[in-house]
């Protein structure tokens, strides 16, 4: 078999891979995306998408939209349940087999070669010139290559990177959505305080529902006693529903993402989100700062892939970063946030910017600076004189 020449191959065709695929081939670049699975494939997610997802996707995605979502049941510890809403979209659901295959479809309309059912069996360079990529159905040589095989990366063992700090693992039953009581068939249930770092959620996306819970890898069953119980809430018999499991990784200090001209994106390199577990975002945004910078240094900026690891830390890490503190700091104090979400609504505005991503936790934690909220304190108290 003759061995396949391209200036990028992309391992790993979800969100993070084919958005990058479609930015190459739309720039007119020479790029193979290849998948171990044949699409349209099964891929354990909850499904649920930022609203700010909207206007970081160059197409229209409102096709593969399912529910807009803006009404939440909240319960701390499975317990004192209530419910709120608000007045905009905090999160679309969606079914990932057609919405990572309509990804996939709009890489390959605009040029990119995909090649699925193919298995990476190892990667190889020479003096860091060009890749030779082994498969079952032939060999592939490259130029750049780049990791978008999820979170548990064979490409980043290949090159010999280690991107991730810790890890959550998720459990989630997809449930037919007349198995559910009908008042959760259009808004999201959330639940946190049941167990540290972790929280349970209920989306409905269509004809079914996801319910699942995630937990720190560390914790053991008790990821799995937590899960047992939320289902329980929803009048669910745990060993009825078909369970489905997974980690989620998470890059939270600044370990390298590339080597020589290989590059990490997405679950590959960690970038999910430690409070949320959200990392689709964050997947197709990784993406396409590889491809403004790909793109650089096919053009001859030979600097450009060695920014895209400083240009991820300013652009992606400082948020996850702050998250992650957050996260850590919500563990203690997570009742009366809840309680405060409960009575006011300044508290629940902050909450539903954060949802649907018109705030991010770094803007929360630029407020929260001592210096302004000394100047805030002195300016009232002036005032009030
Ligand atoms: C239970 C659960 C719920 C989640 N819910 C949400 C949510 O609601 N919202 C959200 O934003 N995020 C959620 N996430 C996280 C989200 O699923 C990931 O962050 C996202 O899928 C990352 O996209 P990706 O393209 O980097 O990787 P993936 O979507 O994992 O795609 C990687 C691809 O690489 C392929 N691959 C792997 N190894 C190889 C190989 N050796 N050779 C060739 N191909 C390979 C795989 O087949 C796969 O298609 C959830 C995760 C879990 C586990």
């Amino acid at each position: 078999m003759d061995m396949q020449k391209y200036d990028v191959v992309i391992i790993g065709a979800g969100p993070a891979g084919s958005s990058l695929a479609y930015m190459l081939a739309e720039a007119g670049i020479k790029v193979c995306v290849l998948d171990k699975k044949n699409f349209p494939r099964r891929k354990v997610c909850a499904g649920g998408l930022p609203a700010r997802i909207i206007d970081l996707i160059p197409f229209d995605i409102k096709n593969v939209l399912i529910n807009d979502i803006r009404e939440v049941s909240l319960t701390h510890n499975l317990q004192r349940e209530f419910c709120k809403q608000y007045n905009k979209t905090l999160l679309y659901t969606i079914d990932r087999e057609k919405f990572d295959n309509f990804l996939l479809s709009k890489a390959v309309e605009s040029g990119a070669v995909l090649m699925e059912g193919v298995a990476i069996e190892s990667i190889s360079s020479d003096k860091g010139q060009q890749f030779k990529l082994e498969t079952a159905k032939g060999d592939f040589s490259s130029n750049i290559i780049v990791g978008a095989d999820g979170a548990n990366s064979f490409t980043a063992k290949s090159v010999g990177l280690d991107p991730i700090d810790n890890r959550h693992v998720a459990i989630q039953a997809k449930v037919p959505i007349e198995n559910i009581p009908k008042q959760y068939k259009e808004k999201i249930a959330l639940d946190w305080g049941f167990m540290k770092d972790g929280y349970g959620w209920l989306f409905p996306n269509g004809s079914y529902v996801s319910i699942g819970v995630m937990g720190p890898q560390l914790s053991g069953l008790a990821v799995k006693s937590y899960f047992d119980e939320w289902l329980t809430r929803f009048g669910l018999k745990p060993n009825e529903c078909e369970v489905e499991a997974h980690t989620i990784p998470h890059r939270i200090t600044k370990r390298p993402i590339t080597s020589s001209k290989a590059l990490l994106i997405g679950d590959a390199a960690g970038l999910a989100d430690y409070w949320t577990g959200e990392g689709i975002y964050y997947a197709i945004k990784s993406a396409q700062i590889a491809g403004r910078q790909i793109n650089k240094f096919l053009q001859g900026d030979k600097k450009a892939l060695d920014n895209y690891e400083d240009i991820i830390n300013e652009e992606i890490l400082l948020e996850l970063k702050t998250s992650y503190s957050f996260s850590k700091l919500f563990n203690h104090i997570s009742l009366p946030v809840f309680k405060n979400l409960r009575k006011y609504h300044y508290p629940w505005n902050i909450f539903c910017r954060i949802m649907s991503g018109e705030r991010t936790f770094l803007d929360i934690k630029k407020r929260l600076r001592p210096d302004i909220l000394l100047s805030k304190i002195f300016f009232k108290s002036k005032r009030n004189h």
